[in-house]
């Protein structure tokens, strides 16, 4: 039977993209239906926009610590829309890198919504295309609870959409998400509150970096009611009045915006067409297998839509370890060992590997050697602040490996990244111990614990 395409794609995110591209240069014909703008999640309503979020809200800082080395006191007012403007422009040109980069790559665009009429017909734009082999990478989005006042709550997409800035903000989630909506609002000047089901934040990662950014986001003046949970909102004339459940019941909370982060999310699969397939959804995900196929045989999914590991680098990787396999004649399998991960907060967090207590749980403790140190680097000494820096490293006893590494600190991601490559090759801490350090940097404690 002869199709219209090798190959569609239904999502024009950070996986759909990336697996479209790297079919049609192993020479498939690829069409791909994306309804929003190009770049998903990722470019539009996550990564992007919030790192450029987060870069804006370390000026204020910035400008404080200068006169320790000298600089005058500077004062500088944020222009909120003069922000979210710039931001939007950006965004927008990357939209267009996306769209250029398919267009080089003689991928078929239809800006449609993709629905499967049968494992091998796409309905787009009112037409019917036919093809050999789908990928589902349709993402996810934030839903809200179902609380009295939801109508209050805004989810994270709309906190890069807010008109101007909140004196007042509550945000509600302990997940990376939360915390760097959290820090991010704080650094460019409102008032914050986080509200989190536990006593720590950032559930799974390595201990000491939960206590250490809990710690220092305290210090700076963001209050993190603990072990509690939103049960109404109502709006008053003092504003958003929150009714909390929990440790902090008695306590008033107040806020101009409540932002949802990480409260929730699940995959776009509604008006998908999986009933017309024989596509496996378990609990709102998209069942596969390590080669991301679904129960249908030529119909694939990758990305947050099957919530392995949600992250950007890995619905790109596993996108293209599909196409490589299927297009490219190479058996390709996603790794999902060592991933390396960062939160975004102030102070910023990496972590790659085990953490010490999955290290502990896996190999048994007598068979985990931990180093850590933790300083404050050389940069907060003139404007004497109590800024710190945490790394760590879990080692295996016996083999000398290194299971994990996590940093708390400035540059945590820059850092870790390197690092990752040498987890992932296996180094051991004898390696590290035989590399020299680079002198006089926060990095180089790495090579130096002892
Ligand atoms: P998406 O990028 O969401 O793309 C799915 C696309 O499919 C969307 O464009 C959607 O419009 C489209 N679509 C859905 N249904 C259809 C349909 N039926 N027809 C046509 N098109 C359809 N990850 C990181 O690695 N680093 C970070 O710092 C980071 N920060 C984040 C911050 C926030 C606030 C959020 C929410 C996420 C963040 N992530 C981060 C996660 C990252 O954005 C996702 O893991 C990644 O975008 C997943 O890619 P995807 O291809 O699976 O889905």
């Amino acid at each position: 039977m002869s199709f219209n395409f090798d190959l569609f794609v239904i999502g024009g995110g950070s996986g759909g993209i990336a697996t479209a591209r790297r079919a049609a240069e192993y020479g498939a014909r690829v069409g791909l239906a994306e309804f929003n703008r190009l770049g998903g999640t990722c470019v539009n309503r996550g990564c992007i926009p919030k790192k450029l979020m987060v870069y804006t809200s370390h000026f204020p800082r910035v400008l404080e610590e200068s006169q320790g080395y000298g600089w005058s006191p500077a004062k500088s007012i944020l222009d909120w829309p003069k922000m979210m403007a710039a931001i939007d422009k950006e965004v927008g040109r990357l939209n267009g890198i996306y769209q250029k980069m398919l267009d080089k790559s003689n991928v078929q665009l239809y800006r449609a919504h993709g629905k499967l009429l049968d494992p091998h017909t796409v309905e787009v734009e009112n037409t019917k295309v036919t093809t050999d082999k789908v990928l589902i990478a349709v993402g996810g989005r934030p839903i809200k609870p179902n609380i009295p006042g939801k109508e209050y709550l805004v989810t994270s997409d709309a906190m890069f959409e807010l008109p101007e800035q909140p004196q007042r903000v509550v945000i509600w989630g302990g997940g990376y998400i939360g915390v760097e909506f959290a820090c991010i609002m704080h650094g460019l000047g409102s008032d914050v509150i986080q509200i989190i089901r536990s006593d720590k934040i950032l559930k799974g990662f390595d201990e000491d970096i939960r206590t250490i950014i809990q710690e220092s986001m305290e210090e700076h003046g963001i209050r993190i009611l603990k072990n509690c949970s939103i049960s109404e909102v109502k709006k008053t004339n003092q504003g958003l009045t929150i009714s909390l459940e929990g440790d902090s019941n008695n306590d008033m909370v107040l806020a101009d915006t409540i932002g949802l982060a990480a409260t929730g999310r699940i995959p776009n699969l509604e008006n998908l067409g999986l009933e017309n397939t024989e596509v496996k959804v378990h609990n709102g995900v998209i069942v596969v297998d390590k080669y991301s196929q679904t129960a249908e045989q030529n119909i694939y999914a990758v990305g947050d839509c099957t919530d392995r590991i949600n992250l950007t680098p890995v619905a790109i990787s596993e996108g293209r370890a599909f196409a490589d396999t299927k297009f490219g004649g190479k058996s390709c399998l996603m790794s999902y060992e060592n991933v390396p991960s960062a939160v975004f907060s102030t102070p910023e967090a990496a972590t790659v590997g085990l953490t010490e207590a999955k290290a502990k749980e896996q190999y048994g403790k007598n068979a985990i050697r931990v180093y850590s140190s933790e300083f404050r680097p050389m940069y907060y000494v003139l404007p004497d602040t109590k800024e710190k820096t945490l790394m760590k490293l879990v080692v295996h006893q016996e083999s000398d490996q290194i299971l994990g590494a996590h940093m708390v600190g400035d540059h945590a991601a820059e850092i870790i990244q390197g690092i990752a490559i040498a987890v992932k090759m296996g180094a051991k801490k004898a390696d590290f111990d035989a590399t020299v350090g680079i002198h006089p940097s926060s990095a180089e404690e790495f090579v130096t614990m002892r």
